[in-house]
């Protein structure tokens, strides 16, 4: 017999922290090789140990009766892996999910857009780091702004509730365009986050520590043409948010190093292989792959492994900026 589920079921760590919000990775694999992210040589994991879709959908399932309820898809890009469109459509009618949300480079949302809001994603998160055509090839290596910007156009059309873009800001490659983005947020009524590199995998493009530009300092330059307000605001995020009083934009600054933000983390990973991480910044983890494959179909098992799971999730990660990432996976594999 299968047990009831108590709606009321929450997962809590031994912080006592309730965690309500797991992004899920749906490939590792992407169109883009971002000189942060991953090196132009990248080897992907077997597509036979990625989770399968039907696997996914499992996963969602799980995490959404045991309490979560802000489900978020992302990658490697979300986009580029076949049917993801379908898989979308299963997660977002899950009884308690409030919001699935997905994170995209946006070179595939001329044709995904729409099919994205009819499956029922309410807000999209698109990475956008420039608005030089160059630079913009400099930093994704192989991405094309301008497939991006019609991809961001055709979101707007398709009217989703919110979108916003995501912004790593290095020193030297972009640092001096942190105006000009929020101005192309503003003009399209999006919000916009920065975003602190993190030390994620080696990388041999740059150098982390000297590439290094503190949300303190991109303030300071927004200062000298925007009034800040500091909001209360709170999207279930690490951002800490502004709003600017001459546009209706939020601004928010993701800084894993000069503002830690792990005291509130609500959050776990889950990467395409289904590992369960239960912090950004640590190796701890958990085989979610290995009780979905030796009990198909168990929701029991996988939500039992889940709420174990709680038992490790660590207090917080440890981010420096040595000249050795202290964590080996990249962000493609993580499931930023
Ligand atoms: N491919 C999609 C995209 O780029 O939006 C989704 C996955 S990507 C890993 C998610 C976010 O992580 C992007 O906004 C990207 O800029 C960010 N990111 C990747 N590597 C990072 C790093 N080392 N430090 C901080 N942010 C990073
Ligand atoms: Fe791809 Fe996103 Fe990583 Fe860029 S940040 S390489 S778009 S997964």
């Amino acid at each position: 017999m299968t047990p009831v589920t108590s709606p009321t079921e929450q997962l809590i760590d031994r912080f006592g922290r309730v965690v309500d919000y797991v992004r899920i990775s749906v490939t590792d694999r992407c169109d883009f090789r971002c000189v942060y992210c991953m090196e132009p040589d990248t080897q992907f994991v077997p597509r036979a140990q990625v989770l399968t879709l039907e696997e996914l959908e499992t996963v969602a399932r799980a995490f959404v009766e045991l309490g979560v309820h802000k489900v978020r898809i992302t990658g490697g890009e979300p986009l580029v892996r076949r049917n993801v469109v379908g898989l979308l459509a299963k997660i977002a009618p899950l009884p308690g999910l409030r919001e699935l949300v997905i994170t995209t480079n946006g070179s595939q949302l001329t044709k995904l857009a729409v099919p994205l809001k009819e499956a029922g994603v309410k807000r999209i998160n698109i990475s956008l780091d420039s608005l030089d055509p160059a630079r913009f090839a400099r930093i994704t290596r192989t991405g094309e702004l301008h497939l991006v910007l019609a991809g961001i156009d055709a979101a707007l059309a398709a009217g989703f509730q919110s979108l916003k873009i995501n912004a790593v800001i290095l020193k030297h490659r972009n640092h001096d365009e942190v105006v000009t983005l929020v101005r192309f947020a503003a003009e399209r009524g999006m919000d916009l986050s920065f975003i602190e590199e993190m030390p994620l995998g080696v990388i041999g493009d740059h150098d982390r520590a000297e590439a290094y530009y503190s949300s303190d300092q991109i303030k300071a330059d927004l200062e000298k043409v925007f009034t800040l307000i500091p909001t209360t605001e709170q999207t279930g995020g690490p951002s800490k948010y502004y709003r600017l009083r001459e546009t209706n934009t939020r601004v928010g600054f993701i800084s894993p190093h000069s503002h830690n933000f792990c005291e509130a983390c609500n959050r776990v990973r889950v990467t395409a292989e289904g590992r369960l991480l239960l912090c950004l910044g640590q190796e701890h983890s958990v085989d979610l792959r290995a009780v979905l494959r030796r009990q198909p179909g168990d929701l029991e098992a996988l939500k039992a492994t889940i709420r174990e799971s709680m038992e490790i999730k660590p207090r917080g990660h440890d981010f420096r900026l040595t000249a050795q990432p202290m964590i080996f996976r990249h962000m493609n594999a993580t499931g930023g």
